[in-house]
Order: structure tokens, then sequence, then C-alpha cells
């Protein structure tokens, strides 16, 4: 019997950074000495005062459906982290609290896409916005950059790359993979263009908001425009900066219509996300904010090493990123010395020969680079950096 999938299903491939981080764990099952550097997860543990949260709703039974949105405290707490970091001022029904900051940003889509509108995402870009953009039945635009925009669009690209069709705008600043981030003045000349364009929408994807050291503090697209405002959806998760990935919570905040069109849709599908977590992610946003500062340095310390580690490799070339824990080095000379194809073939070497795991850039939209994740330890991103040069030797 032939299985007979839906159409929608043959335009994307499984996540590559998942894939990849799957293939590394297979390999170590099988008693393979693996350094990984694919998936974007910190290696340090939740904070105690996280865990002990979650304990004490697991003991206090707070073990049914809550909201399909989140639990009034949790929206409170959601509502408090924007005004004190960002200067935000989000009622409840302009929050949504979703099963990670992938469901937030997959009902983004499925709330304001029609087959054949563009989604506009700038390149090198988080490999699920183009999936989740085909799987609402959007198109998905790239714009291209390069290392000597440090991988940021410019007004003019954006400016060609809109048209009537196009219904969503995608930015992640700081950015995964690139770790580039855009400054505020950079993001008023971008909204100058998309005030010209009424129709589109944004989606500011600042998952990595904390995860920064640029000499000027984060500024997102409605920091730079608050005109937009009425027309941008802002999100975000506890997963990297409070290194809970696997809690699986994250949130939009945004324009009331499309916060309740996409809560709408998180009732058919998934309700609310997991109760336990929402109490972790309360106390991650309202308790003791030091933990962030103490992972964000070692972070950076590790950033400094692995682009200097890299850049000592012959054929590789990386810029210094503002933030996230990873590093987009450009590999082009690294290929043509191996005489491999491309990225892609050079990732699956890298895993056979040496037994390092990494993404490709070709997945990010971004063909002749690697991206590491630097978010492990120091001893895995050592050992790392020597077995890439010593292929490369
Ligand atoms: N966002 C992380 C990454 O880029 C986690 C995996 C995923 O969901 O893509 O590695």
């Amino acid at each position: 019997m032939t299985t007979e999938l839906a159409a929608r299903v043959r335009r994307i491939k499984p996540s590559p950074t998942l894939a990849v981080t799957a293939r590394a764990g297979e390999l170590r099952a099988a008693g393979k000495d693996v350094l990984s550097l694919a998936a974007g997860e910190p290696d340090f543990d939740t904070p105690d005062h996280i865990k002990e949260a979650a304990k004490r709703a697991i003991a206090e039974g707070r073990t049914k459906y809550t909201p399909v949105g989140g639990t009034a405290t949790l929206k409170k707490a959601i509502a408090l982290k924007h005004e004190r970091d960002n200067g935000f001022h989000f009622k409840p029904s302009q929050i949504i609290a979703s099963t990670g900051g992938k469901q937030a940003c997959y009902n983004i889509c499925q709330a304001l896409l029609d087959d054949g509108d563009e989604v506009v995402i700038p390149a090198p870009y988080w490999v699920s916005y183009p999936a989740m953009a085909l799987l609402a039945g959007g198109v998905p635009v790239s714009i291209d950059t390069t290392a000597e925009t440090r991988f940021k669009i410019t007004p003019d690209q954006l400016e060609r790359a809109i048209t009537p069709r196009t219904k969503l705008l995608f930015l992640n600043s700081p950015s995964n993979p690139s770790g580039m981030v855009y400054t505020k003045a950079e993001l008023e000349a971008l909204a100058g263009v998309l005030l010209k364009h009424p129709r589109v929408f944004i989606a500011t994807d600042d998952m990595y908001e904390h995860i920064l050291w640029a000499k000027e503090p984060f500024a997102d697209i409605v920091n730079a425009c608050p005109q937009l405002a009425d027309r941008t959806v802002v999100i975000s998760a506890v997963s990297k900066t409070y290194a809970m990935t696997g809690w699986r919570l994250g949130w939009a905040c945004g324009p009331e219509a499309v916060i309740k069109a996409m809560s709408a849709i998180q009732s058919q599908s998934t309700s609310n996300p997991n109760s336990i977590a929402q109490a972790a992610a309360e106390a991650a946003l309202t308790g003791d904010q030091s933990c962030v500062g103490t992972m964000v340095a070692e972070f950076h310390k590790r950033h400094d090493r692995v682009v200097a580690g890299l850049n000592k490799i012959p054929g590789v070339r990386c810029l210094s990123g503002d933030g996230t824990f990873y590093a987009f080095p450009n590999v082009e000379g690294l290929i043509q010395h191996l005489g491999v194809q491309d990225d892609v073939e050079l990732a699956t070497k890298l895993l056979d020969d040496a037994l390092v795991a990494l993404v490709p850039g070709t997945a990010f939209g971004a063909p002749g680079h690697l991206r590491l994740s630097f978010a492990t330890s120091q001893k895995v991103l050592d050992g790392a950096l020597e077995r890439i040069a010593k292929l490369a030797n």
C-alpha cells in the first residue's frame, strides 16, 4: 500500500537542527565519541528556584487544563517581563503562552497567511521560518545577506522584497544563526520602509534578547518605531534565557485580533501549554535574574574563544558576533581545500570523519557556511575545534 500524504508535507523537510542533533545522539548511543555543536541548547541546568516552583505546582495539584493562552498569573509575569525589560505594556488579551516560541511562530503563520501570501525572511534565517510559512500555504521570500553587512538586510533590500502579496516579515535579532544584532538606528531605517507598506505584519522573534554583548542595549522594531506596534507580534520564550529548552514554554504578545486568532488555532490543536512548565516560567520571569548574567558571561567567554579558534583554521573566516550562542563561519576555503562539494557534504564529512556534529549553512539559507553552537562546555568546544583543525590541515 502506498501512503498518500498531504501535499503540504512534501513542501517541507524535518527540522535540520533537530535532525543533526538526533543523528549525533544515535552515534553517541552506538558508542562513538561524538562532539555535538548542533542544537542551540544551553548546557546549563535549569536554575534551582525554577525547578522548585515546578515541584510546588505538582505538589499543589496544578495538573489540570489551564486557559488556552496560559494562566492569569503567567500572563501577568509575561506582561511584567515586557514592562521591565522592553518598556512595552501588554494587556492579558494581548498575550498568548504556547508550547515554546516555536509554536508561537507557527501560530502566527497559521493566523495571518492565506495561500500565496508572501513572507519576507532575511537570510541566514532560523531553519523553521520558511517551513512554517509553507505549511500555512505562504510563499517564503528570502533576502540574502553577506558578511559585508554583518548578515543584516538594508532598507533597500527590504523595499525590493516587498510586493502587493507580502503579508509578514520575520525579524530575529540577536540572530540565530549569525549572532548579529540590529542597532536601534538600523531598525529605524527598516521601519521607515515598513511604514510605507501598511499590509505587512511583523513577527519579531526576540528569543535571544538577553544573550547579548553588543555595546548598545537590546532594541526591537517596536522600540525603534512604536507606530508599528499595532501590526507587530513580539515572540519570546524561557528556553534560551533560563536554560529551559525541554520545558517548552514560549509566548507571543501583540494586537488583540491576531492573538485571539492564534488562541483559536491553539485551542483546536494543542490547548494550553504544559501547566507545570507555566508555573516554572512564572518563577523564571519574576524571580532573581542573576542566573541570566552568569550564563551570558560564560557564553561570551566561549564566543571569544570559538571565534579566535575558528579563524586560526585554514579556509575558515568567522565574524565576531554580538550575542546568541552561535558562530557562523564562512567555510568556502575549507570546502575547496578538502575537495567536497558544498557545506552539506562538509558537515557530513565532519560528522563521519571527525565525529563533530554541526549544521550546514544551507539549512539557514546561507550555503558556504556552518553553524556551530557554543552552548556546550569549553572542553567539548576545544575538542571540536581541534578535530576540525586536524581535518583541515
Ligand atoms: N532553536 C534551536 C536551534 O536552532 C533549537 C532547535 C530548533 O528548534 O531548531 O538549534
